[in-house]
């Protein structure tokens, strides 16, 4: 397998104001082509640095690509650096100015003489055209003629190295030739990396890396922790281990399984991923809400959707986000009936007609009024389903009987009302979020049930 590293060039991305984003982007299409990306760097725009970190990358990976500080001005320094850190001259591209001052023509400008320095290129890279800017990209792959050789003794496995250290500073062109790196330089603003890398660099690289196909897939838990995932499913994906690389993540309220899986062909791939996770649904039972990277709310519009039943929600310490999630998905008018933010005991009495003899025995945050909740929006809204919440999310408000973190979840169909308890960990945010995945979960739980 290819191995990749990923250059940042520019001092703004060493700051809390830009982000590199770049190498986000590359590594997902490197990864799409079988190219595993090992390490990532931003660099400032210094030269010593940047000559330095250049070098140290060709030196253990097959493909580098930097991206940024191609642009016309002083601090613009990779056309050079990266040239120097090959051993290799800039060369003066006469067409690539005539290119240059036409396009100019064409905005009604006329095309300032320090863009010429756009036309300097390493001596024996490819041009990679860039339709959305005026600094062009090089891809150079060791193997083209090279304008000077480095001493024989210099050359070692085939990687480029340096020979001497000045200060920290590389200062010898002591570049083997003799086999496999390829440098890339790209422009820095994404429109204009993006399309060129896409265009111009991956198709070349694709073929580099032989034709290999990967694909990933995401299986969704709810209700279940980590370690109680991994014991159940760890046979499963030990015995794929050659095929299918596996790995189990907490989020927030929920366990994501990835499943990444090479193969000579998209087809195979595919077929090996949905093997995989048919047999870890299967040990997995209900607990898998998704199968193909679906969110809770994606998949509670499908059953309500394909059963034809409609939902309302009625909402205490979440605020409206559980109407929010639900309303986020497309298409969910044909489903949703209505939510309410029934905050203050008088809003659940009015509201959602829960009565003062319920509040005033069992109290705000009790089963009794998640369930009257419930079954109050059920009536007003004339849904199929209603699911409500109402708990602790603190940091106040806490108390030894009903600590931080209770949350009672109400749902009622047209069978009746019922309840569960739960003692939810985290800050307000968690335990708001945890609420609405769990307010979720149960509702969808209790479809599956109805759908038997
Ligand atoms: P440059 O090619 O260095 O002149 O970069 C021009 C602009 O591209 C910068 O000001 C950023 O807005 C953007 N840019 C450069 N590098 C990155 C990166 N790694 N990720 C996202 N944006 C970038
Ligand atoms: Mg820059």
């Amino acid at each position: 397998m290819l191995s990749a590293e990923i250059i940042a060039v520019g001092s703004e991305l060493l700051t809390p104001e830009r982000t590199d984003t770049n190498s986000l982007w590359l590594t997902e299409k490197l990864n799409g082509i079988g190219v595993e990306v090992k390490l990532k760097t931003i660099v400032g725009d210094d030269e010593a640095r940047l000559e330095e970190t250049i070098r140290d990358a060709l030196k253990r990976s097959d493909i580098v690509i930097t991206t940024g500080g191609l642009g016309p001005t002083e601090d613009d320094i990779t056309r050079q650096v990266s040239g120097r850190a090959v051993a290799r001259d800039l060369v003066y591209r006469e067409e690539l100015v005539v290119e240059l001052r036409e396009r100019f023509r064409r905005w009604n400008r006329e095309m300032p003489e320090i863009n010429k320095r756009q036309a300097y290129v390493i001596d024996g890279a490819d041009i990679l055209p860039n339709p959305n800017g005026s600094a062009v990209g090089m891809m150079f792959e060791n193997g083209t003629p090279p304008s000077r050789r480095p001493p024989a003794q210099e050359a070692r496995a085939g990687r480029p190295h340096r020979s001497r250290r000045d200060g920290g500073v590389p200062t010898e062109d002591c570049i083997s030739m003799d086999a496999g790196f390829t440098l890339i330089v790209l422009p820095g603003p994404p429109r204009e990396m993006q399309p060129m890398f896409e265009n111009f660099v991956l198709p070349r690289l694709k073929k580099k890396a032989g034709g290999i196909f990967v694909k990933r897939r995401i299986l969704r838990v709810s209700g279940m922790g980590e370690s109680a995932v991994d014991e159940i499913i760890a046979p499963i994906y030990k015995a794929s281990k050659k095929t299918v690389q596996t790995s189990i993540l907490f989020n927030k309220s929920e366990i994501e399984i990835h499943l990444t899986a090479k193969a000579k062909t998209d087809k195979e791939a595919d077929a090996t991923l949905e093997e995989l996770a048919a047999k870890i649904a299967a040990k997995l039972g209900t607990a898998v809400f998704a199968l193909k990277g679906e969110t809770m709310e994606e998949i509670i519009g499908k059953m309500l959707a394909e059963n034809h039943k409609t939902l309302s929600v009625a909402e205490s310490c979440t605020g409206g986000l559980i109407g929010m999630r639900i309303t986020d998905v497309p298409g969910s008018s044909r489903y949703f009936v209505e939510g309410s933010v029934a905050y203050s005991n008088d809003a659940k009495k009015q509201t959602l007609l829960v009565t003062d003899e319920i509040i005033n025995k069992f109290g705000a945050v009790s089963a009794e009024t998640a369930e009257a909740m419930a079954a109050g929006m059920r009536s007003r809204s004339g849904s199929n389903y209603a699911i409500s919440v109402t708990g602790i999310a603190g940091p106040d408000g806490g108390t030894e009987e009903k600590p931080v973190g209770t949350v009672f979840i109400g749902f009622a169909d047209e069978a009746g009302a019922k309840s569960i308890k739960l003692m939810l960990p985290g800050d307000r945010y968690l335990i708001r979020w945890r609420s609405s995945q769990a307010a979720l979960d149960y509702l969808r739980r209790q479809i599956l049930k109805a759908y038997e």
